[in-house]
């Protein structure tokens, strides 16, 4: 492999991990959110999270079916794992400024986006290995639709008392492990292809449990279910809509 390509992947890897912190912009304008404004947040989250989450099976099932529900298990019972964990650690030091319920929340959300972009780099890594273009094509897919994600992100964070530049800056940081990944899945693309399936599927059933443990019963405490089961069904059809134009 030339490095000039080992640059290249890196280079465009890392663009799209910085699409991210675009999804933190719409909190420029928009900084005292009530508390109606906080459950149609989660609500508007959970639904973006839906459907990256089926998106991600679908595609996990595309490499090999059981490999991607294998993942799914696995994810499952990591996440149910992690959460026990962090429900005993009093202050996760990174969210010390929130309280103590919030900070587990953001730590869950921010946790499980930077897990599933280790899937993502990956991705992008192995499809350079199908070429140039390929990888290219992969890569500005992901740079838009990590626009979305980082706005689930902020949608969580900033109505918790994170301004705007931290909530764009954690975006980012979610989406790191894109470039940290593709680079090794590039150069050993025979080593991390078949893994691919097995992770989608990690990522996508660990994003469908956050989204009804975490966000859909938060959404339903601030905003009444009639709200939120409006905002989650414009949300999913929006962000399904998206991928589709993107695609
Ligand atoms: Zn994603």
């Amino acid at each position: 492999m030339e490095t000039s390509n080992v640059a290249h992947v890196f280079l465009l890897a890392l663009l799209t991990a910085v699409a991210t912190g675009l999804g933190a912009l719409p909190f420029l304008f928009t900084k005292n959110l009530t508390r109606g404004w906080l459950g149609t947040s989660d609500a508007l989250a959970s639904g973006l999270m839906l459907a990256a989450s089926f998106s991600l099976l679908y595609e996990g099932i595309a490499y090999g079916l059981w490999r991607a529900l294998l993942g799914v298990i696995l994810g499952l019972g990591f996440i149910v794992l992690t959460r026990t964990l962090i429900q005993q650690d009093e202050h996760p030091a990174v969210f010390a400024s929130m309280g103590r319920f919030d900070a587990r929340k953001a730590l869950l959300v921010v946790g499980i986006m930077t897990l599933h972009s280790f899937t993502e780099g990956v991705a992008i890594g192995v499809s350079f290995g199908g070429g140039q273009a390929f990888g290219l094509f992969i890569s500005l897919a992901l740079a838009v639709h990590n626009i979305p994600e980082g706005l689930a992100i902020s949608l969580t964070l900033v109505p918790r008392g994170v301004g705007w530049v931290r909530a764009a800056l954690w975006s980012i940081f979610s989406s790191l492990p894109q470039p940290l990944m593709a680079v090794p899945a590039f150069l050993f693309v025979e080593l991390f292809n078949p893994l691919l399936p097995i992770g989608l599927g990690f990522a996508g059933g660990a994003m469908i449990w956050m989204v009804f443990s975490e966000l859909v019963p938060d959404a339903l405490e601030k905003a009444s279910a009639n709200l939120v089961a409006i905002v989650v069904t414009l949300a999913v059809v929006a962000m399904v809509a998206f991928q589709f134009l993107i695609r």
